[in-house]
């Protein structure tokens, strides 16, 4: 593992960077650069690098703290070891949790991989839950069915106890280490260099712990840089989760897409925000309102507690409105696990017991836990195919690619998950597409070929904005500005939605937006500024939080996680498409248009699932 290189291959160079507005790039050049190293990157990374291709991997974060190490209930596959199962089924599943807003084709690839995916995890190591024989332990989880939604739930997610986020991405980074891919590990990735045709030829970094600024030239930029639900106030996601790539993609003037699809986990705990897995429910755990009653089987009467979780987080949401929550403001739920086995809670769930007890002073074997409805997961991100490139619309062509560059794992939108993704779909996700990408690099991407000069001013952009947030003398905090951002998407985009709550989300954050020409950063040095590196990822969110509400405020109808009060049902017709959004971050202003949603499969081995109404 090397930390940096210079082009010559010498020391790693140190530039002592003087107080004035010099700074000095340096180089390096790869055949792949991954930005990001959670489940996604790590995956990418190692196909790369096993496909003999110069492979560098950036990350802010030490590898294993990346998100997708607090992932816990498991990973979706349909290899049948717990009941009959079929990919058909699931790809079933999937398409009609996605509100049939997700592409067919990448779907059908997702589910049929699937299987193999996680047979390579156990292969390379990670220390799946086992069932009496021997085999991989799978449980039931929300929308999880078997025969094409008419039989009984499908026990279809695989497990490490509540860990399986964890297993996967220690065994990953393990794994990746033993190829000869070059880790940037605290080097914080700015921008995306783009050249005058509109191709990436790589990305700007800062490197966090000595201040010096490098230029990575790549054939192949693969962003790996997960959600951004810290653009919420309560979110079950890491501090981390800012969703820098997708904010560099606005940026490059490319489209994000489908942003308004927001998903909201139903059992965060309530205050602290932290997650109880799906697993818990799968394990047999309930919801009970006030009056202790079992309210879900009200509102999915086959599915009950194991609907998908936009309709979960809805029905908690009518409850509290009703005044049937529970607690002295009548503002949240309970979720009981009190009736299970203590040995299989110890065995299935020790993680999320020892959280219960942590952040909300329960012990589960006695009491229920106080839950509430929590920002979880981004459907949207940067659009892209099933290979793993990113596309934009040009010409009225909405699935052109944009040359050298591709994205993997909760940044990209594929689309698998359309409108509401299903719990566990989106580790498999990360490994099937990190993996897809790395096969596609190893196709179009010759080892050591040569490339050609960067343009002149490259990376100049990016120094230009660096240096605009280090001198910020402005009189509002970054901290203050996240706030006001936080809070306004939390009580104006949140789980119901309205036109009048939505334009009235939609002035504020614009607000807040121009509110940012006014930032104050206080320090003013390069080398570990947390206030420097927090303005970036809060310049990085915002832009994101806009697009978010203005897509939402656009999109008239109710689909997934999209639930509009005053356009209650789905509308097809109209809105069976994909929402483009493009952001002038300098001018500020944003562009919606739209894309298809691809109504075919891969193979003549399933048909097109056609619409219909929804229900659990
Ligand atoms: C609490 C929790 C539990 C979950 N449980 C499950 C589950 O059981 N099953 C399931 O399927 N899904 C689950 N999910 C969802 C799933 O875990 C995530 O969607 C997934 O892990 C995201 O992985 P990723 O590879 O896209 O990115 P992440 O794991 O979020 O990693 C992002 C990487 O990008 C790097 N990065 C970001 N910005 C920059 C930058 N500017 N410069 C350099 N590097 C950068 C970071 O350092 C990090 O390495 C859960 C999510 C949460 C929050």
């Amino acid at each position: 593992m090397v930390q940096s290189d210079t082009p010559s291959g010498g020391q790693p160079h140190r530039t002592v960077l003087p107080q004035a507005k010099a700074y000095q790039f340096v180089d390096h050049t790869f055949d792949v650069v991954v930005v990001g190293a959670g489940g996604s990157g790590l995956r990418a990374t190692l196909g790369a690098a096993q496909a003999g291709l110069k492979t560098a991997c950036i990350t802010k974060v030490f590898p294993t703290r990346s998100h997708t190490v607090a992932a816990q209930g498991g990973v979706a596959a349909s290899l049948g070891n717990m009941g009959k199962d079929d990919w058909r089924w699931h790809m079933y599943d999937t398409v009609k949790g996605s509100d049939w807003l997700g592409d067919q084709d990448a779907i059908e690839y997702l589910v049929r991989e699937a299987p193999a995916a996680v047979y390579e995890l156990e292969h390379f190591g990670v220390p799946f839950s086992r069932t009496e024989d021997g085999r991989i332990y799978q449980r039931p989880f929300g929308g999880m069915t078997t025969e094409f939604g008419e039989g009984p739930a499908a026990q279809r997610t695989c497990a490490a106890a509540d860990r399986t986020g964890h297993a996967i991405l220690h065994t990953l980074y393990g794994q990746s280490l033993r190829y000869s891919s070059e880790f940037f590990i605290e080097y914080f990735a700015i921008d995306l260099i783009m050249d005058e045709e509109g191709a990436c030829r790589g990305v700007v970094a800062l490197c966090m712990d000595d201040g010096t600024l490098h230029r990575f030239r790549a054939k192949k930029t693969i962003l790996a840089t997960g959600g951004y639900g810290r653009a919420y106030f309560s979110a079950t996601s890491a501090h981390t989760c800012t969703g820098d790539g997708n904010a560099m993609v606005l940026r490059a003037g490319l489209p994000l897409q489908d942003m308004e699809f927001v998903q909201f986990h139903p059992t965060g705990i309530y205050g602290a925000g932290c997650l109880i897995t799906e697993g818990a429910r799968g394990e047999g755990g309930y919801l009970t309102n006030s009056e202790g009653e079992r309210f879900m089987e009200r509102y999915a009467p086959s599915a009950k507690d194991l609907a998908s979780r936009d309709v979960v987080s809805r029905s908690m949401t009518m409850e509290i409105r009703e005044g049937r929550g529970v607690g002295k403001n009548k503002d949240h739920i309970f979720l009981h696990l009190d009736h299970l086995d203590p040995k299989i809670l110890a065995e299935r769930l020790p993680g999320i017991s020892e959280s219960a007890r942590i952040f909300a002073g329960v012990d589960v074997t006695r009491e229920p836990i106080p839950v509430l409805p929590t920002v979880h997961y981004n459907m949207g991100g940067i659009p892209t195919n099933y290979h793993g490139e990113v596309l934009t619309k040009k010409n009225g062509n909405a699935d052109t690619v944009v040359p050298g560059l591709m994205a993997v794992g909760e940044a990209a939108c594929v689309s698998v998950h359309g409108a509401n993704r299903l719990g566990s779909n989106s580790l498999i996700d990360l490994v099937v597409f990190g993996r897809a990408a790395a096969l596609r690099c190893a196709e179009t991407v010759a080892a050591g070929e040569s490339h050609e000069p960067l343009p002149a001013d490259a990376g100049d952009n990016s120094l230009a904005r660096l240096d605009r947030f280090r001198h910020a003398s402005g009189g509002t905090s970054t901290a203050e500005l996240r706030d006001r951002m936080q809070r306004t998407m939390q009580s104006n985009c949140a789980v119901f939605r309205t036109g009048e709550v939505l334009e009235e989300g939609h002035t504020k954050i614009h607000e807040v937006w121009h509110g940012s020409e006014d930032i104050a950063v206080k320090d003013r040095s390069l080398v570990w500024n947390t206030d420097l590196i927090e303005t970036l990822e809060y310049d990085n969110l915002i832009s994101q939080a806009v697009v978010t509400m203005d897509s939402a405020l656009a999109r008239q109808e109710s689909r997934g996680a999209h639930a509009r009060e005053d356009f209650p049902d789905r509308d097809d017709q109209n809105w069976m498409k994909h929402t483009l959004s493009f952001c002038d971050t300098v001018n500020k202003t944003i562009t919606l248009d739209d894309r298809p949603v691809h109504t075919y499969t891969l193979s003549n081995q399933i048909e097109y699932i056609k619409p219909k109404k929804r229900v659990y």
